[in-house]
């Protein structure tokens, strides 16, 4: 049976002695992410990750490996999109030192917060827009269909010639 999923490492039960490192292969909980006021997910809210501990002279070192797929509504035309990449990130722990470049925001009493690490190296490495396909048309500003599925040179609602959308364009460009 699979095991639950993770999102908080005990460092210390690991024990880890200088020098050593582990390998772990561990499913992770991953909330939903917010971008561009819209919400992307793994499928199942779980993925599976490769993480490396080692331990150098003093402290961690990590690196946290996995592929990540998420799904959710095109920023342009809100049809569904889905966006895969490969994450791999690291993070070095020195626990004796007061310089805040050496410590990991998510190492804390010995604990690793695997599931906030994941989450914010998922949003760093989605791209800001994320789209159904990369010429996605968009919807159309008038009557809000899909331009997709329309030539949009071929739609049209005839206002070029309605002088109260010359006057709205007008207000739009000033
Ligand atoms: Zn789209
Ligand atoms: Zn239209």
């Amino acid at each position: 049976m699979a095991s639950a999923p993770t999102t908080i490492i005990d460092l210390a039960r690991l024990s880890l002695s200088h020098g050593e490192g582990a390998r772990l292969d561990l499913p992770v909980r991953l909330e939903p992410l917010e971008l561009g006021g819209q919400t992307y997910a793994p499928r199942g809210g779980e993925l599976r990750a490769r993480l490396d501990v080692s331990r150098p002279s003093s402290g961690y070192a990590f690196r946290l490996r996995f592929p990540l797929r998420v799904e959710g509504p095109c920023m342009r035309c809100l049809g569904d999109a889905a966006v895969e990449t490969e994450i791999d990130a690291r993070e070095v722990d020195q626990s004796d030192t007061e310089d805040e470049e050496l410590r990991s925001p998510y190492v804390v009493d010995d604990e690793l917060d695997l599931g906030r690490w994941a989450r914010d190296a998922s949003i760093l490495a989605l791209p800001t827009q994320i789209l159904c396909r990369e010429d996605c048309a968009g919807l159309c500003p008038v009557c809000g269909a899909s331009l997709n599925d329309a030539d949009p040179d071929l739609h049209e609602h005839s206002s070029a010639g309605d002088p109260r959308w010359a006057k709205l364009d007008e207000l739009k460009s000033e």
